[in-house]
């Protein structure tokens, strides 16, 4: 049976509201602001590191920008939380390395007169997070259901379609929501037949890739290879959360010297780029990480200067104890059909596309 997979999103609301629960009070323009960042684990990470660094500086604020390393990944992001708390940093942003492991150093934060934000990926199980940025991620996951089934069928006019699905770690709150959002549009097609899970891997525990790692990646895959698809059976596509993990499953199946299935991906990772106009990779999501860290600094402002942060849902994110207010971005699909204009305004990636 398909996994009845629990994520925290519950709906979509697009109503714009204020989120905050207590008033404003501001606080000195040249504050500490602390981010905190999880290993880097695709380029988005990378990215944003640099862009808060900047970006915070220009604004006049002090920054204390760290990523968790690639090991212990928990430990170093609740160190790296507390100092900041103790360095008495105004607002401190965090990409969660582990949703559910943060609630002691976030409760700290509160306790020290801190506004935390969590950025790109919620923080679970606490009253003390204040407000939730990212790109809408279950609209992420039904773009690449979407895409899935659209690249299959531009192949192969009709079905039916073999499929394997990959989900992403299982501690980052976002693997579900990508995965149910992705299962929104490929269940039904399941249900009815059109769309066949070769090796019956359809529950979240089973398609889960730890640590956002490329070799768990694609470990699974050589596996699934061997054990579904030694035959003659063919498989048409591979439901990918992301970019690195995509390029893992490219790299699988070439080395088995298979056909290339319909894979997707998210994150516009410069050699995803690169291969979906050489027509190997079939899709990216375009999720501008600029557009992230601004619409994150444009809340660390609003607060320095005793504003209530604007947001945008006020439903969709429960983190086990509130609704978080979020501010959601709208992600892109991204195919060979639509990647010059997609990256016209980003000067990194469209030199690739011409
Ligand atoms: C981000 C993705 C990224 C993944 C692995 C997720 O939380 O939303 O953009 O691909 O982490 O780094």
């Amino acid at each position: 049976s398909l996994a009845a997979c629990s994520s925290e999103r519950e709906g979509g609301d697009s109503t714009a509201t204020s989120g905050s629960t207590e008033a404003a009070k501001g606080f000195p323009a040249n504050s500490l602001i602390g981010v905190a960042l999880p290993a880097k684990t695709s380029e988005n990470w990378v990215l944003a590191g640099d862009l808060f660094t900047n970006g915070l500086k220009e604004a006049g604020f002090q920054a204390d920008v760290q990523y968790a390393g690639s090991s212990t990944t928990v430990a170093d992001q609740q160190a790296q939380i507390s100092a900041m708390v103790t360095k008495g940093a105004k607002v401190i942003v965090i990409g969660a390395t582990d949703a559910a492991q943060l609630s002691t150093q976030v409760e700290a934060a509160k306790q020290a007169g801190a506004t935390v934000i969590a950025y790109d990926r919620l923080i679970k199980n606490t009253q003390g997070v204040d407000y939730y940025v990212a790109y809408d991620n279950f609209k992420v996951g039904e773009l690449q259901g979407q895409a899935l089934l659209d690249g299959m069928a531009k192949k192969k006019p009709s079905g039916p379609y073999t499929v394997e699905l990959f989900s992403g770690s299982s501690d980052d709150n976002n693997s579900a929501v990508f995965f149910d959002g992705a299962m929104s549009v490929l269940k039904p097609k399941i249900d009815s037949g059109d769309v066949v899970v070769g090796s019956g891997q359809t529950d979240i525990k089973q398609t889960a890739t730890d640590g956002w790692k490329a070799e768990n990646a694609q470990r699974r895959m050589d596996s699934l290879l061997t054990s579904t698809y030694n035959g003659d059976k063919t498989l048409d596509g591979v439901l990918s959360p992301n970019d690195t993990l995509a390029r893992a499953i490219i790299t699988s199946v070439k080395g088995a010297g298979k056909p290339l299935p319909i894979v997707t991906g998210q994150d516009s990772e410069v050699e995803s780029v690169k291969s979906i106009v050489a027509g190997e990779q079939y899709s990216t999501i375009n999720k501008d990480t600029r557009n992230l860290v601004k619409q994150t600094i444009q809340m660390v402002k609003d607060l320095q200067a005793g504003k209530t942060p604007e947001v945008n849902d006020t439903k969709s994110y429960n983190n086990g104890v509130k609704v978080v207010p979020s501010f959601l971005l709208p992600p892109m699909i991204v195919t060979k059909d639509n990647v010059v204009e997609a990256y016209a305004n980003d000067p990194n990636l469209a030199p690739l596309t011409k």
